[in-house]
This record gives structure tokens, C-alpha cells and sequence, in this order.
């Protein structure tokens, strides 16, 4: 996405089962961990349940690259970007900015088409950070692709201090005729942190954007990053907290990956700092102990998420992100049990 670290970019598009479609699935039952789960229940709300309540068929993100930078690399929020961030990482190779916005889209629509004729899509502006330029421009650019033929609203990446009110008012307007999301890089509640990877905004910041997308009527999604330099469960537990309090929708949990290139991968490498080097299992373990956490009513969209193996450094799992998924529903139906 826009403002987390990465997103998949496999030569088939994305695989996620968590983002691919989603039918009319029956309500979500609230998350109880005292009660018995039998094996292959879903114990908390995803992402498939909540579009199920917005659309009657399948419907599909396709990621587009509209050409956006980033303040946080241009020196308009800071220089270098984030620690973490490259943002090679973050396209589907069908996403390139020579392509424009219909053609990103048609491009997926026939990815997709093929196998479900029927189905609709949401136009996700991922790379970079996707409010960034005048509302007039921005307009144009989501217009466009509301303009393609069977797209159906859209989700928006960015930084929680790159909404002005007048771009959340043209959006709250939107929001009136079609679906519309705004997702924001949160990445953790921890001010220290924030400043330790470069971020360039605060926690309040967040909360603020939050406040007044959620007070326009606009549905609201946050990204976390689990893992980041120096945090421990206390702070991935202290984040959900403060998560919970926030009038938001859905939520993207992502592991900490350490990329080639990247200002954190040195860091690492000198010993400046340290971060999570866990398995599979053990990262499943922490994502349960913060769905404990996390009110039912928020949707968790997803709880990984893949780099291209040229450029992971760590960890490497070797896991799709629906296969993470299974392991993870695995782990808490058995604990639920025992
Ligand atoms: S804010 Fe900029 S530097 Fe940071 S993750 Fe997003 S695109 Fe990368």
C-alpha cells in the first residue's frame, strides 16, 4: 500500500484471498476466544465480510500507480523516506506510471475478467501517497477511474498528514454516489518509533485524519506494521489499543520486512538497531494475541504481506499470504480448543 512498507507483486497479480473477491458471506460472529472454535470457523471480521455488506457480488482491488511522490522523500515532510520503505516493492507489474489510470485498470479488469466475468472492481491508489497534489488534480485522477467501466469506488493510500479538509469535503461528496475508502500508514502508536524510521508524522496525526474522514462519513482503514525497530508485544499491544479507540473499519496488519537497499537494512547490518526476527508461528502467535485485543466490529483485511524474493532480506517464510492465513487460523482454533 501507499504508506506501509510493501505489498505483493507477483506475475499474477495479487493472490491474497483476503483481498481477491468477496461474495455475500453471512455475518461475521463477534471474535470470543473463551469458546470452543471448531476447525476452519473464521473467528474474527475480515475484509470479505465487510465489502459483503457494501456489494452484492464479487469485487476485486486493482492496484494503480497514478505517479505520485511522497512528502516524505521530496523534503516537503522530510527527505529519504521512510526507513523501511522502497517502494519497488509495492506494484503488481501490470502498475507502471508510463500506463495510465484507464489502462492500469483495464489491464487488471482483463487479468481478472477471465476467470469471473461478472465481477466488479475498486480502483486502489497504492503507490506512493495518493493525496498528494492539488484536490483539482486529484479529482481528475479518481474520476478517471470511476470513468472505467465497471469500477465501483475506490481506495485510497496515503499519509495521515496529507488530507486537507477540502480533499476529505470532495471526498465525503463523493462517498454519496460510490464507495470510498481512505487507507492510512499508521505503522504503530509509538511516537519514538515513528521518529526512529523517518516517518515524518506523530501518532496525533493519525488520530486527527482518522477523526475527521470518520466524521465526513468516509469509511476509514488503517495500515500497521508489526515488528518495527525496538518494539516488543508491549508496544504491538499498546498500538491496538489505541487503535481500538479510533472510529476505523478495517485494518492491515503487516510483518516488518527488512528489503535490500533500504536505510533500515543498514542499519540492521551495522547493529544500530534491532528488529523482530521471528518465525511464521511465532509472528501467527502475536497477531492472535492482538486480534484479543481489537473490538469485532473492525474489519482485519490482512496480516501479511509479500515482497519479491529478490528483494526480502528477512524473513523469509515462503509463505502465500491465504497459506499464512490458514496457519494462523490453525494456531487459534487450537489454542481456542485447548
Ligand atoms: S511515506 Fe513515502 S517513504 Fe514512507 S512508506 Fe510511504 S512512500 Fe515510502
Amino acid at each position: 500500500m501507499s504508506d506501509g512498507t510493501t505489498s505483493k507483486a507477483s506475475p499474477a497479480g495479487f493472490a491474497d484471498s483476503n483481498d481477491r473477491t468477496v461474495g455475500l458471506i453471512p455475518a461475521a460472529k463477534p471474535f470470543s476466544v473463551s469458546k470452543p472454535q471448531p476447525a476452519g470457523t473464521k473467528p474474527y471480521r475480515d475484509f470479505s465480510d465487510f465489502l459483503g455488506e457494501h456489494f452484492a457480488g464479487k469485487v476485486q482491488k486493482i492496484s494503480i500507480n497514478a505517479g505520485f511522490t511522497c512528502p516524505n522523500r521530496d523534503g516537503s515532510k522530510g527527505h529519504g523516506g521512510c526507513t523501511y520503505c522502497n517502494n519497488q516493492t509495492f506494484n503488481p507489474e501490470y502498475c507502471s506510471t508510463s500506463a495510465s489510470i484507464t489502462e492500469q485498470l483495464e489491464k487488471g479488469k482483463a487479468f481478472f475478467a477471465r476467470k469471473y466475468p461478472t465481477m466488479r472492481y475498486l480502483a486502489y491508489f497504492q503507490a506512493y501517497t495518493n493525496t498528494y497534489a492539488s484536490v483539482e488534480r486529484l479529482r481528475a485522477m479518481y474520476e478517471e477511474a470511476l470513468s472505467v467501466p465497471d469500477v465501483v469506488g475506490l481506495i485510497i493510500g496515503t499519509r495521515p498528514d496529507c488530507v486537507p479538509n477540502a480533499l476529505l469535503d470532495y471526498l465525503a461528496e463523493l462517498s454519496r454516489r460510490t464507495f470510498v475508502m481512505v487507507e492510512y500508514g499508521a505503522e504503530t502508536a509509538n511516537d519514538r518509533t515513528l521518529q526512529l524510521i523517518n516517518r515524518g508524522h506523530s501518532w496525533a496525526d493519525t488520530a486527527d485524519a482518522v477523526a475527521r474522514t470518520h466524521a465526513r462519513g468516509i469509511f476509514c482503514g488503517l495500515h500497521l506494521i508489526l515488528g518495527l525497530p525496538n518494539e516488543t508485544i508491549h508496544d504491538f499491544r499498546a498500538t491496538i489499543d489505541a487503535v481500538a479507540a479510533l472510529p476505523i473499519d478495517t485494518l492491515k496488519l503487516h510483518q516488518l520486512q527488512l528489503i535490500r537497499g533500504t536505510r533500515l537494512a543498514r542499519q540492521v547490518a551495522d547493529g544500530e538497531v534491532t528488529v523482530a526476527q521471528w518465525s511464521a508461528e511465532e509472528y501467527a502467535d502475536v497477531c492472535i494475541d492482538l486480534l484479543h485485543r481489537l473490538p469485532p466490529h473492525i474489519a482485519v483485511e490482512r496480516f501479511v504481506s509479500q515482497s519479491p524474493a529478490s528483494l526480502l532480506i528477512s524473513p523469509r517464510w515462503g509463505l502465500k499470504n491465504h497459506e499464512f492465513t490458514h496457519l494462523l487460523h490453525r494456531r487459534l482454533t487450537a489454542k481456542s480448543n485447548s
